[in-house]
């Protein structure tokens, strides 16, 4: 992950003017027209230690920079992991033009839980990692771990799929984890790139859907959700897409005691990320749950694109807060359904 956008700032604002049908009512209460449980939902715990070791797991293969060994060996454990916890599985290859004119042998991972189901939600996150530390002093051209810029997203969807093979969810999820996500060029001041570099898989997926005429009601993309002192504010493109949906996991996260990380101001800071092609390209509104510190000269954590970003900055209790708002979203979104 890629560059801060200053593009449209007063298309968000128009956009949050003319549509934002989920203004908190005077007491503060979220108001919502879809019908509210009369008995509480039955949600499962999400255990943080777990998603951590899944974390571990894929910074055990080495840096997943497309094109290696590492790469293919731990798109071939995730294919296993999703198919042990009973997911339909689909690894959608494909040659595509790297960045820098070089071919890259994408796999975007699909894993899907009741694919027959209508009302589904997206949960995405990308699972490479990036090839070069650029952002550090030392070893510029050596790949990072992205224990958190990669890993952390994906650990926490694999607990997810670890919690629906046994607490059946009556609702679709689709787990995808985008390939080519963080291999960009950064760009220099001033000059406009040619096409995105970034988020390679997301624009593929979104321009190929796994499914033809794929749908879900929204989407939550991960990216670095597990660093100790982690926050989440409410990131530009989510709630100029997907504003509702942002209010949805915000107010859940307040429910659960987690607002120190999922602060409840609005960040003007808008991310090029998987979501932004999610949603302009695929048109399912996607938000991102993203670490933007609050001291705005650092774009994202100290760690970010160097070598620093190992296992010493993931902390279980952030993976425990991230993933416990996301299964009670989805175990509350399935609900509402049935009544
Ligand atoms: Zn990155």
């Amino acid at each position: 992950m890629k560059a801060i956008q200053l593009i449209s700032l007063s298309i968000l604002l128009l956009g949050l003017v003319a549509c934002d049908p989920d203004k908190p009512n005077t007491n503060g209460n979220h108001t919502n027209t879809t019908t509210v449980p009369s008995e509480p939902v039955k949600v499962p715990a999400f255990d943080g230690k777990s998603a951590y070791d899944f974390v571990q797991k894929q910074v055990d293969f080495g840096p997943r920079v497309p094109n290696t060994e590492p790469h293919k060996k731990c798109a071939a454990w995730l294919q296993e992991q999703f198919q042990g916890f009973g997911a339909e599985v689909i690894m959608q290859n494909a040659m595509i033009d790297g960045p820098k004119g070089d071919k890259i042998n994408m796999t975007n991972i699909i894993a899907s839980y009741n694919p027959a189901h209508t009302h589904r939600v997206l949960l995405c996150a990308h699972w490479d990692t990036r090839s070069v530390a650029d952002e550090d002093t030392v070893r510029q051209d050596e790949p990072i771990l992205g224990a958190d810029d990669g890993g952390s997203g994906v650990g926490v969807l694999l607990e997810i799929a670890r919690l629906i093979s046994t607490n059946p969810i009556d609702m679709g999820i689709d787990i995808v984890l985008f390939d080519v996500e963080d291999q960009g060029i950064r760009q220099t001041k001033g000059l406009v790139a040619k096409r995105e570099t970034w988020c390679l898989g997301s624009q593929y997926w979104a321009n190929h859907l796994h499914k033809e005429g794929y749908k879900a009601k929204f989407g939550i993309l991960l990216d670095m959700v597990g660093s100790t002192g982690a926050r989440f504010p409410k990131e530009g493109i989510s709630i100029k897409f997907a504003a509702r949906y942002v209010d949805q996991v915000w107010n859940e996260a307040l429910n659960l005691g987690y607002s120190d990380l999922f602060v409840q101001g609005k960040d003007n800071r808008q991310i090029t990320d998987d979501h932004f092609f999610v949603n302009q390209i695929a048109k399912i509104p996607t938000l991102d749950i993203i670490n933007l510190p609050e001291n705005t000269n650092q774009a994202f954590g100290h760690y970010w694109h160097t070598h620093q970003d190992n296992m010493s900055v993931i902390s279980p209790h952030t993976l425990h807060a991230v993933g416990s708002v996301l299964t009670n979203v989805i175990y509350k979104e399935a609900a509402k359904h049935d009544r």
